[in-house]
């Protein structure tokens, strides 16, 4: 009789804590920004946001299918309110991909012009390309009592680059062009360095508190302004470094090897691409600054 009731105390132990395994699950991939504002992270690298109002709910970068689909049952999870809008955060293909499936919940996917043209141009299987266009600065959408801000941000990277912000639950979204503890990107693809550092002193005059990034490094699931900082510090930081070598008269085959930034060792990549980052800063340096194209300078 003993025998039994610790066998079933340990099955309920066991249930229990494969209830709580899967509640551990659930938590690690949603976080509550503020209020109705949610971070979507599964694990894999990419994040998204969600934002839930009383007149349907808002997706910021659907990256792909498989993405949107786990986005999807977590929005469920929350609210049975109708997807309304998706807004891509600028053209390339790992962060406008998946669109679709909230396309076909009835959402209308927002890109900036610049975006939908390179889209237009340059089709992958799992790109929905928008439906509605917005061009210039700035857009705002008004839902169920909540302002989003679209921010076009102009040559940083990519095209069509948009920071999202909520200035009452001061919230950004931002992809991209601040990745919290990390390194710049391997060969740091698509960035124009200079247009880079002056969009994020632009950034860093925005009003928000908290952000979720499309990619983190942090240990801390929501980020803050702080990591915009860190970012455009990394990039002087990186520039100067390179000048001083320049100044020493260092050859530049030998200055990747060279520069240290002690500042940020603890950063992921710093080992294996810092000196990649050297390399495309001081291209960009030497030849002028790339990519670029006329009148999209961000004033
Ligand atoms: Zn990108």
């Amino acid at each position: 009789m003993l025998r039994r009731k610790n066998i079933l105390m340990l099955m309920a132990a066991i249930l229990s804590s494969l209830l709580l395994m899967k509640e551990a699950i659930a938590q690690e991939q949603v976080w509550e920004a503020a209020d109705g504002v949610y971070k979507y992270g599964p694990g894999h690298g990419f994040n998204s946001m969600f934002v839930v109002t009383n007149e349907g709910v808002v997706v910021f970068d659907s990256a792909n299918t498989q993405h949107s689909k786990g986005m999807l049952n977590a929005i469920r999870e929350i609210t049975d309110q109708p997807i309304r809008y998706v807004i891509q955060s600028h053209n390339h293909w790992d962060h406008a991909g998946g669109g679709q499936v909230f396309r076909d919940q009835g959402a209308s996917i927002l890109a900036h012009v610049e975006a939908y043209e390179w889209m237009k141009a340059n089709p992958h299987p799992d790109l929905a390309l928008a439906d509605e266009v917005w061009a210039g600065k700035q857009k705002n959408i008004v839902l169920g009592g909540k302002t989003i801000e679209l921010h076009y941000v102009g040559m940083s990277h990519g095209l069509g680059m948009t920071v999202s912000v909520l200035p009452q639950e001061k919230v950004a979204y931002i992809a991209d062009i601040v990745t919290p503890n990390r390194v710049m990107f391997t060969v740091v693809p698509d960035f124009n360095i200079n247009e880079w550092k002056k969009v994020l002193a632009n950034v860093e005059q925005m009003d928000f508190d908290t952000a979720i990034f499309s990619h983190s490094h942090a240990k801390e699931p929501l980020g803050t302004m702080k990591d915009v900082t860190l970012e455009r510090e990394y990039i002087e930081d990186l520039q100067a470094a390179i000048m001083a070598e320049f100044k020493k008269g260092t050859p530049f085959e030998a200055v990747p090897g060279k520069i240290k930034l002690d500042k940020y060792k603890d950063w992921a990549g710093y080992d294996e691409w810092l000196s990649m980052n050297v390399y495309r800063v001081m291209l960009d340096m030497w030849m002028g600054p790339y990519p670029w194209r006329p009148e999209q300078a961000y004033e």
